[in-house]
């Protein structure tokens, strides 16, 4: 069985034997690998290695720093699809789908090139006679990340490009479920030219992460992942002084208005429900029909629920691919037992999909076709928790206030979107919603590499998003300088406040 293993001070390292962890493919149901699990020990490690690397990556002029991920880019761009092949074999998602992860990641990459830029400081020249005040960001030091499941390639992403553009050093403690992008990624920034120690993997599980929450000398985590989890890591760093941003959970509506155009809301929301088998946290897991919409779409959508082309991820016909794990199907078969037996009302129970139609070699793999709710109510555990896999709620509503009043009153607030012609619709709801990210007729309104990511509510822990502007925030912190040179200084001692002369 092949080992998975670590990455610190620029070397494969494999840690403890007695700490491992089996690694599948969803689609077969096969064990594949495993990986190793770090203890205090490892971490310890990895972090001293990106203390030591701190010293020398900080002082690279910013311009140098962006080569390296210039040199990156360009590897990158060469090995993407050996990122997705190794996504679908981990996580199982449709091979497109993987690139698509991949080139979202890689435009992170292309932000964070910008970095000079980014970095320029404020000077204000003669604050007072003869004296200059000028504000600049300077990096933290190590700053960790703790990244999940579903997105192996895009969410570290999201963190370590800005954050060694920055002049940081990184650890990242990936997912232990689909460990093997992270590998690759550091094996290309070392061929890239980054220093070693600058970005180090340390995989594993809780006792990796409380060791990173716990360490003196790591300055900042970035978090993404479930709710639960993220409270707890919010909670955890802030005490331990650390500087914390945690995204959470969702449950993502999207309102589909009379005035819509039916069949393009169809081709959403079943695009955004069913994709990546609903294992997205911007996925749609609830649709709000408003008034007479409710009676014309359901047999739509429940017919092209019914056709979607469950298959395993690298077959190129293939829509939607297995769930992550066998723990994460038999959850979602849960939560649809539980949709029914709370009353709502099962138009398509994606619980049982043909096995001969799946494909060879699949048959012990970890499937579920997609299910679809109608009559679904707020008081429902499938409307109120967020589900993470291919089941859509449908809720009716009588008017655009319902609906906004409901996505407001939920606990997540991750993305949201609102299916309409009229213009004046569209900017009420995007002024009122209290969601971090917004889609007009667009059900997935991931933001740019230049805008930041975030949700609200439960959905994200701390201030500031991830990458974009608030990335470089994020990882950086401010130092204003006041300067005057001897020859405009007044002779005396001042025993008041100075103010502008
Ligand atoms: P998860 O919370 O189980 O795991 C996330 C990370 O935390 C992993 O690295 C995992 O090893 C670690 N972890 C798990 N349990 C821990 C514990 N008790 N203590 C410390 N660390 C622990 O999440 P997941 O199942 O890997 O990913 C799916 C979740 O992530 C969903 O809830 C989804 O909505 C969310 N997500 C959110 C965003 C976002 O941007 N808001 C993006 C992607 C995924």
């Amino acid at each position: 069985m092949s080992l998975i293993p670590h990455f610190i001070g620029g070397q494969q390292t494999a840690g403890p034997e007695n700490r491992r962890h089996p690694v599948f493919n969803p689609a077969t149901g096969r064990q594949t690998a495993e990986v190793a699990l770090a203890q205090s020990g490892d971490v310890h490690q990895a972090v001293q290695a990106a203390q030591e690397a701190f010293k020398s990556w900080s002082q690279v002029p910013p311009l140098r720093r962006a080569r390296v991920l210039f040199r990156y880019l360009e590897l990158l761009n060469q090995r993407r699809d050996d990122l997705a092949r190794l996504i679908t074999a981990e996580h199982g998602k449709v091979f497109t789908d993987a690139q698509g992860e991949v080139t979202r990641g890689i435009e992170i990459v292309e932000f964070a090139t910008g970095i000079p830029q980014l970095l320029k400081g404020d000077f204000t020249d003669q604050v007072s006679t003869g004296i200059d005040n000028w504000v600049f960001r300077q990096p933290l030091g190590v700053v960790a990340g703790v990244t999940p499941f579903n997105f192996p390639v895009m969410v570290p992403m999201w963190m370590y490009p800005v954050a060694i553009a920055c002049g940081n050093t990184f650890v990242l403690k990936p997912s232990p479920i689909d460990p093997s992008p992270s590998l690759l990624q550091a094996e290309l920034l070392k061929e890239a030219g980054l220093p070693d120690g600058v970005f180090n993997v340390v995989q594993g599980d809780k006792d990796a992460v409380e060791a990173l929450l716990d360490h003196p000398l790591v300055q900042a985590v970035s978090f993404v992942g479930s709710t639960p989890i993220a409270n707890f890591i919010y909670e955890r760093g802030a005490r331990n002084g650390k500087r914390v941003q945690a995204l959470g959970g969702a449950k993502n509506h999207m309102v589909v208005m009379p005035d819509a155009d039916l069949d393009q809301a169809v081709d959403a929301l079943i695009g955004a429900a069913f994709g990546s088998a609903g294992e997205r946290c911007m996925a749609i897991s609830v649709a709000l029909l408003v008034g007479r919409v409710g009676d014309a779409i359901m047999p739509k959508l429940a017919e092209r629920t019914r056709a979607l082309k469950v298959l395993d991820g690298m077959n190129l016909a293939a829509e939607m691919g297995p769930i992550v794990t066998a723990q994460a199907k038999t959850r979602i078969e849960g939560y649809i037992a539980s949709g029914v037996a709370e009353g709502a009302s099962l138009l398509v129970d994606g619980r049982s999909p043909n096995p001969s139609a799946l494909g060879e070699g699949c048959e012990n793999g970890f499937w579920l076709g997609g299910s679809l709710f109608d009559q679904v109510t707020p008081s429902m555990k499938i409307y109120q928790e967020e589900i993470f896999g291919p089941v859509l709620s449908c809720v009716r509503v009588n008017d655009f206030a319902e609906a906004v009043d409901l996505i407001n009153a939920h606990a997540f607030g991750n993305g949201v979107s609102c299916f309409t012609r009229d213009g004046n619709t569209a900017r009420e709801f995007s002024r009122r919603i209290q969601v971090g990210m917004v889609g007009i007729n667009v059900p997935i309104p991931v933001p740019m590499a230049w805008h930041g990511f975030g949700g609200w509510k439960q959905s994200l822990f701390g201030d500031t998003h991830a990458y974009g502007e608030e990335g470089v925030r994020f990882y950086t912190r401010q130092k204003s300088i006041m300067q005057r040179w001897p020859e405009s200084i007044q002779k005396g001692a001042e025993f008041v406040m100075p103010t502008a002369k």
